[in-house]
């Protein structure tokens, strides 16, 4: 049920073909490869950093959550989320809902690279996008 690392930090871009030219490029990190996800409306490229990963999340609609992170975020990119990796996501969820977390999502999902995933609220995390991340 506890989490055992960062899985990975979820961060809003305005060009992921941008991103990846300056991870690959500048900061010599090889991209594990990209990914759409459909249902949330991103573009995924993964950067693998020692035993956790940087995720860049670049909107595919003007509706959609990275968008609208963007948008309150002056038009810039940023860090969106913290995933932190748990061995059991479902129990995971049910335990922090037992201690009173609001949860954005009450059942497990579909997340990029193939994850589980569920995300609390940020009024219960004093501000912070907090995803749960099992693989
Ligand atoms: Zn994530």
């Amino acid at each position: 049920m506890l989490p055992n690392r960062v899985d990975h930090i979820g961060v809003a871009v305005t060009s992921l073909a941008d991103t990846i030219t300056f991870y690959e490029d500048i900061m010599g990190i090889k991209c594990a490869g990209t990914e759409t996800v459909a249902d949330q409306k991103v573009n995924v490229a993964f950067f693998p950093v020692g035993d956790t990963e940087l995720e860049f999340l670049e909107s595919t609609s003007e509706d959609g959550p990275i968008a609208k992170f963007i948008e309150n975020n002056k038009g810039r990119g940023g860090i969106q989320h913290i995933a932190l990796r748990v061995p059991d996501i479902k129990a995971a969820i049910a335990g922090l809902k037992a201690k009173g977390v609001q949860m954005l999502d009450n059942e497990p999902r579909y997340g990029a690279g193939g994850a589980s995933i569920a995300f609390c609220h940020p009024k219960s995390t004093g501000g912070v996008l907090l995803e749960l991340c099992e693989r």
